[in-house]
């Protein structure tokens, strides 16, 4: 009987993951969606903590596993209510890389567990006192998550600014060198006798440590988006291992569709670059260019705007088209965004925003920023429609965005984010940028089109910005 009911706790967990996912892909629904799928992952953490039994004796070990989990919940809550929205990617980074630590130590308990009962039988083959499928998932689990670890700490570490992107020549050749290691060293643990296995064992999570190291480190500038969700569906992968392990429908189901999304997300992310994932993972796209500084290759004088005449400018606008970027989120101004869109609104004029796939600093950032201030989702334009978009606009409003907006994506075959579709701004009758300086953004790369005859430049802090744009358009 117990046995059904935690079956069936697994599957109604699966289903609101699937549920949650599936709401998760709308900002009106996202909120829910994830509550949802938090209170399938909850009945599942319940039900196997009181109903699994192994041979017939329940989990036991309740002190330890309620004090785990009372010490991640208090720790989760406080930096998930204290991290600043700006730093809500590299948080997200951290949190995957944990996942990741968790699968890796899954399979190191369970291999530590075999091993154990192995070891009456020192001198015989460690192999062939496992079952090949079981010891595939230990193996996966811990080569996995452990690359996912490392690398999303680096990646956690570059999205702050703590550590720089590192390459040197032949990094690629050391790469591959090393992965071949990690499936030598894993193919060895699998053929030693008994008793050295669990050395060859941890060789191997070494080395697979080590290949997180390296395989990120290198991969920066605009790229990192990808590495981003590749990590992401590496630790799904992971996890799904150690469902495979203890045979736990509910993290089976939960790994693969984290594998599987984060997928997707890799897929979709490589075609908002415009690049092969072989092109992303060997090509240090955009990372050697952060370490470069700007050039200005191009000619053109940078022009600057007043807020009154950008207010008049929009305020008599028919259309106008606003690109958000990190900056945005930099100045939290979301809110006073919508605010102006509400008020040249009021004026009659036509507003909507113009999302690129990358841009902010974590997959759908902007569509989680604006949807955070209430933006009707159906005045967000993809890229593709936005570019259409753009050519009967009168103002393009760029604010706090730099790479997306970057013609050198479409006209410099030399700039490292060549080849990567941008918002073409430039279309719109008029463009106006709102950032601090002239400083680069996140590849670290001049931006021609603060020197185009078209753009004109208005420089502040985006919500301060915003505000005084907001007071002088009302005026008019
Ligand atoms: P960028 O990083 O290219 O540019 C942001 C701009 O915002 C800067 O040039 C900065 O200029 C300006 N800015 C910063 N603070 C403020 C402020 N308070 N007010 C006004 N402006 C401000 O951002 P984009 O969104 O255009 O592009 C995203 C970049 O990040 C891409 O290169 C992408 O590949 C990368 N990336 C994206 C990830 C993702 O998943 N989306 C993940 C990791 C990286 P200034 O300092 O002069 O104000």
């Amino acid at each position: 009987m117990e046995i059904s009911i935690l079956a069936i706790s697994y599957l109604v967990a699966s289903v609101t993951f699937i549920i949650g996912l599936k709401m998760l892909s709308h900002p009106a629904t996202a909120r829910r969606g994830n509550l949802i799928a938090a209170g399938g992952m909850t009945l599942a953490i319940l039900a196997t903590i009181f109903l699994y039994k192994d041979d017939g004796r329940p989990l036991g070990n309740y002190g330890w596993i309620f004090s785990g989990i009372a010490v991640g919940l208090v720790l989760g809550w406080i930096i998930a209510k204290k991290v600043k929205m700006t730093a809500m990617p590299e948080l997200v980074s951290f949190f995957n890389g944990m996942g990741g630590a968790c699968a890796a130590l899954i399979s190191i308990v369970e291999f530590d567990y075999i091993y154990r009962e192995a070891a009456s039988e020192p001198d015989k083959v460690f192999g062939s006192l496992i079952h090949t499928g079981h010891y595939l998932a230990i193996i996966a689990g811990a080569v996995i998550g452990s690359v996912s670890f490392i690398g999303s700490m680096i990646a956690w570490g570059k999205l702050n600014g703590k550590i720089k992107d590192v390459s040197f020549k032949g990094q690629h050749i050391i790469n591959l060198i090393v992965l071949v290691l990690v499936l030598a060293s894993a193919v060895a643990t699998y053929f030693a006798a008994t008793n050295s296995a669990i050395i060859y064992f941890f060789v191997t999570v070494f080395l697979a440590l080590l290949y997180g190291v390296f395989f990120v480190q290198p991969i920066g500038g605009a790229d990192m988006p990808v590495v981003i969700s590749l990590l992401n569906s590496f630790t799904g992968v992971a996890a799904a291992c150690g469902g495979f392990l203890y045979d736990n429908k509910a993290m089976l189901t939960g790994g693969i569709l984290v594998g599987a999304a984060g997928t997707l997300l890799t897929i979709l992310m490589c075609r908002a670059m415009n690049r092969s994932l072989m092109n992303v993972l060997i090509g240090s796209f955009g990372g050697s260019a952060s370490g470069a500084g700007p050039t200005h290759a191009g000619g053109g004088t940078v022009k600057e705007i007043t807020i009154s005449d950008a207010a008049m400018v929009m305020a008599y606008a028919k259309k106008v088209i606003v690109v958000p970027g990190y900056g945005l989120a930099v100045a939290q101004a979301q809110h006073t965004c919508h605010e102006l869109e509400k008020v040249l609104g009021e004026k009659g004029v036509e507003v909507k925003y113009a999302i690129h796939p990358v841009a902010g600093r974590m997959p759908g950032h902007m569509n989680v920023l604006l949807a955070e201030a209430d933006v009707e989702y159906d005045k967000l334009l993809e890229m593709e429609p936005a570019n259409e978009e753009l050519k009967t606009a009168d103002v393009a409003l760029v604010l706090g965005a730099n790479d997306v907006v970057n013609p050198a994506a479409k006209t410099d075959p030399s700039s490292p984010i060549y080849g990567m579709p941008v918002l073409e701004v430039g279309e719109a009758g008029m463009v106006i940028v709102n950032k601090r300086s002239m400083k680069p953004g996140y590849a670290g790369i001049e931006n021609q089109l603060f020197f185009e005859p078209k753009t004109s430049m208005l420089f502040g802090d985006a919500k301060k910005v915003l505000q005084e744009l907001i007071a002088q358009v009302k005026e008019i």
